[in-house]
Order: C-alpha cells, then sequence, then structure tokens
C-alpha cells in the first residue's frame, strides 16, 4: 500500500547539468518532500511539491539552539535501469535514533521510505548513471515553532531533497594524506556523537581548515576524554589492517554509526577475514607502523564509499601506508561495494531495494 502524499509538480523542469560538471551538492532537482509536526496532530501534510526555498520565522528554534537533524543516502540506476536505494531501512532508523537524542519527535519509519520512493519515481531521470555518479538523498528536520526558550520545539519541519553527485574519485581511487587532530575533538562522551545534528559538522570546521592548510585532506579525530583513541576521520568512519586484521574503533557514544561501516564488517565477516571492533590507540598504530605491521588504512562513509588513507601525520611523525597506494583489502572494498550498491554484482545480503517506477 502506498502512503497518501500531495503531489503538485513543477510547470517547467531545470536543464540537468552534465555528468562531468557535477560537484558535490551544488544542484538540486524539481520536486521535495516536505511535511509538518505539530505536536496536538503528530506528521502531518505530506506533500511532493516544486523545490523552492521556504518561509521560515526567524525566531524558528533551529536557527537559536540548532535542534536539527539529518541523513544522506544514495539512489544508483541499475543496469536495466531500475532504481535502487541501499540499506535506506538502516538511514531512517538512524534518523529516529538522532532524533531521540535530540528531542525530534520520532517519525514514521516505513512511512517515510514511501514518500522517498514516490519521490524519487518523479525525479528518475535525475539519476546520473555515468561511473562512479548517484543521487544523493538528503532528508533532515528542523525546529520550526518560533520561540526563544530553550526547550524542545512543539512544531517541526521535516525534509527530503535530492541532489545529483559525481564521482568522488574523477581519476579513479587514490589514497589522501591525514592529519591526526591533537587539540580538537569532534564529539565528548555523553555528548551528540552518535547523531547526525548539524553542530557536530560546524565545529570540526577550524581543525579541517589547519589541516588543508597543511596540506591534508582530512582529519583524524581521537577521543574527546583522553586523546588517545582514534575515532573517525573526518565524516567517516575509520578502519586500519595490522598483521592481516581489520580493525575499526568499537561503537561508542561518540561514533557515529555508518551504515557503510557496517556493511564493510558484513562484508569482511563474509570474506572470513579477521575482524576486530576495538579501541585502538594512535601509539598502537604507530608502533605498528614502525614495525611495518600497519598494512592498510581506509575511510567508510556513503559519499566516498571507501577513502583509502596514504599517509597519516601524527605529532612530528609521518606514517606513509602501503606506499601511498590502495591497499588490497581496501580496493576489494570499495569494488564489491560500489557494484552491489549499482546493481552490477549479486547481492547476497539483500542489502538493495528496488524502487518501483
Ligand atoms: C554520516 C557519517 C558517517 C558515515 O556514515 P554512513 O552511514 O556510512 O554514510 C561517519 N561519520 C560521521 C561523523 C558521519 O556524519
Amino acid at each position: 500500500m502506498e502512503a497518501t502524499v500531495a503531489i503538485t509538480k513543477a510547470d517547467t523542469l531545470k536543464p540537468k547539468p552534465h555528468p562531468d560538471e557535477l560537484q558535490f551538492g551544488k544542484t538540486f532537482t524539481d520536486h521535495m518532500f516536505t511535511m509538518q509536526y505539530t505536536s496536538e496532530k503528530g506528521w502531518i501534510q505530506p506533500e511532493i511539491k516544486p523545490y523552492a526555498p521556504v518561509e521560515i520565522d526567524p525566531a524558528a528554534m533551529v536557527f537559536h539552539y540548532s535542534q536539527s537533524v539529518f541523513e544522506g543516502l544514495k539512489a544508483y540506476k541499475d543496469p536495466e535501469g531500475n532504481v535502487v536505494l541501499f540499506r535506506p531501512d538502516e538511514n531512517f532508523k538512524r534518523l529516529n535514533r538522532s532524533n531521540k537524542r535530540l528531542s525530534i519527535p520520532p517519525v514514521n519509519e516505513e512511512l517515510v521510505l514511501d514518500y522517498l520512493k514516490q519521490l524519487l519515481e518523479l525525479e528518475k531521470d535525475w539519476i546520473p548513471t555515468a561511473e562512479g555518479t548517484s543521487l544523493y538523498i538528503r532528508p533532515f528536520i528542523i525546529a520550526t515553532e518560533p520561540s526563544l526558550q530553550v526547550a524542545p520545539a512543539h512544531q517541526y519541519q521535516f525534509f527530503i531533497i535530492l541532489s545529483p553527485v559525481g564521482s568522488y574519485y574523477p581519476e579513479g581511487i587514490h589514497p589522501v594524506s591525514i592529519s591526526v587532530e591533537s587539540h580538537f575533538t569532534r564529539a565528548a562522551r555523553g555528548g551528540t556523537g552518535t547523531a547526525k545534528t548539524g553542530g557536530n559538522y560546524s565545529s570540526g570546521y577550524n581543525a579541517q581548515a589547519k589541516a588543508s592548510n597543511e596540506g591534508h585532506a582530512q582529519v583524524l579525530w581521537l577521543d574527546g576524554v583522553e586523546k588517545k583513541y582514534v575515532e573517525e576521520v573526518g565524516s567517516m568512519n575509520v578502519f586500519f589492517k595490522i598483521d592481516g586484521e581489520i580493525i575499526t574503533p568499537e561503537l561508542n557514544d561518540s561514533i557515529l554509526q555508518g551504515v557503510t561501516r557496517k556493511s564493510v564488517l558484513d562484508l569482511l565477516r563474509y570474506w572470513e577475514m579477521p575482524v576486530s571492533e576495538r579501541k585502538i590507540s594512535m601509539q598502537e598504530i604507530y608502533e605498528a607502523h614502525q614495525e611495518g605491521r600497519l598494512e592498510e588504512a581506509f575511510g567508510s562513509g556513503t559519499a566516498a564509499v571507501i577513502s583509502p588513507i596514504g599517509e597519516l601525520s601524527w605529532k612530528d611523525e609521518t606514517m606513509i601506508i602501503n606506499g601511498r597506494s590502495t591497499g588490497d583489502v581496501t580496493a576489494s572494498l570499495y569494488q564489491t561495494l560500489t557494484s552491489i550498491q549499482t546493481g552490477k554484482q549479486e547481492d547476497p545480503f539483500d542489502w538493495t531495494v528496488v524502487v518501483p517506477t
């Protein structure tokens, strides 16, 4: 059964950008999905309508106390032209976990997925098909109640907007340089690190700027308590291959639970490779590198899928990993995940969801 949505189609459609000119999150499609929440009526007024600016009261609580959450996932076209999503149920589950942390009322996960499918049915011509391209999906919720009280809002708006995105690696997958951040932290114990909420990202800009100025692509974040243990890299989860074992920091309340992270772990276990989720310190990584046991390192996330790390700068030390080339496990993970996501390879896990169009 389809959830009922009021659909208003745009009078004129925008020209589609050339696949070579796509930047991340700069172009948006013709339509968007919105619904409203009031504490009396719950989530109401699901609508698909022309993509356009919205009018919001300057006192809307999101502007003052950042009560907001978001998600990020992608739609692809498989070789037969079907529209496919990758584990979307995981994203909507996480949206509700973020909602809970930010005192935002939960959404009905199945209903919201159905709304997304209806939006994609209308916007399917916006899904680029060139190698590495996709349609990025950004669901988000903001507190719209006009009030300066420091308390959860009684009114919210939920949106889904869509953006065609280019290949993360126009010149092919290649390892990047990462700087370990020893001063700033991304998330504190008991804080909001496990939620996808705006403030977690803007608070990382100054560390990112410092890393960029020093010629690094991203920051590696350490734990907020002892600044000893590895947590994440940029907006990605992180993995290290040491002595044949693939290690990723165990989840805690300052690490974002990535869908890609979970999929990487599932794949590695399916391949019967040794994996462990545990605390891992920079000192341990440094020693492994000194002893020639640090074999590979990579980040995982929806945007890049897998991002190999070729160089790690920590204090005054520079560690070159795998001679700055992409490791075998890193390359296999990238290849397999992207092939499953685009329907080019059999999906033994039933991760992909075909959108009826
Ligand atoms: C979104 C995100 C990730 C990756 O999650 P995916 O579900 O794999 O895209 C990792 N870390 C942070 C901080 C994130 O915001």
